[in-house]
């Protein structure tokens, strides 16, 4: 889970003039409100009451919200996509998938003001933006990419190993004594569970370990010091970072003083 560089706000302000020549629903008068919303939530850390975003006439929202129909495909909009994917590789989540899709931070049925709006427009991958929508996991309890400032000098996110036939099960936890803001640290574990992290991750650990670890097999010494080398290159590494799960599985298993060939034979 890492945080994305945040879309500039006057770019959100600047679509909107497009986005009402285009549309039926909403005129020039509805902007300066739109506007106001829209600095709210910025200066709000990427968030409204529901108060607020109320107080939004229907027509502006439902011109808001039919517009970002037509940021797909070859839509009239589709720059805004564009732009908020172009430099977004792997889902900022999971890790694991490309993040292809956008996620509405918060959701535009409920909040259909902000359904243009680039700062509450989160890229993710397929799987995680349809598995945050099954799950129904509300903007409250789910991390913004944008706007949660995840820590990156210290290790908040760690895992538990088990070791079974060669096989190795790790469950991904947010450590409490490090995530010390009790916000944050909800909306961390809860975005873990939530999006069945560990599920998704746990079918990426295999591979990774083969592809890292071939090399390793000639002594239990050479196996310790590939996974203490290959640990130090994640975690110094600016994309992975020290709470990127390949970083914190690495870690954990180059600290590990049971850790032998055996225990990892699957993998090597
Ligand atoms: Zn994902």
């Amino acid at each position: 889970m890492w945080n994305l560089n945040k879309p500039k706000l006057q770019n959100s302000l600047d679509d909107l003039t497009e986005i009402e020549k285009h549309s039926r629903s909403l005129n020039t008068t509805h902007l300066p409100s739109i506007q106001a919303l829209y600095d709210l939530y910025n200066r709000q850390n990427g968030s409204v009451s529901e108060a607020q975003h109320n107080g939004i006439c229907t027509d502006a929202q439902k011109g808001l919200r039919t517009g970002y129909d037509k940021t797909t495909g070859k839509g009239i909009h589709s720059n805004i996509r564009a732009d908020l994917k172009k430099d977004v590789d792997k889902c900022p989540m999971c890790s694991v998938g490309n993040a292809d899709t956008l996620d509405h931070y918060m959701e535009k049925d409920k909040y259909k003001a902000l359904s243009m709006m680039r700062q509450n427009l989160v890229p993710m991958c397929y799987h995680c933006n349809t598995t945050r929508n099954h799950t129904g996991l509300q903007h409250t309890d789910f991390i913004h990419a944008y706007y949660d400032n995840l820590p990156k000098d210290r290790q908040w996110l760690k895992v538990k190993v088990t070791y079974a036939a060669g096989a190795i099960y790790a469950q991904f936890y947010v450590d409490s004594t490090i995530l010390t803001d009790p916000t944050l640290r909800r909306k961390a574990s809860r975005t873990i569970d939530g999006l069945e992290l560990n599920r998704t991750i746990g079918k990426e650990i295999q591979s990774f370990l083969k592809s890292t670890l071939s090399c390793g097999k000639q002594s239990n010494l050479l196996l310790k010091i590939t996974l203490q080398n290959e640990a130090r290159k994640h975690m110094e590494d600016p994309y992975f970072g020290k709470n990127h799960w390949k970083s914190v599985l690495l870690s954990y298993l180059a600290e590990d003083p049971t850790i032998s060939i055996d225990k990892l034979s699957l993998y090597l």
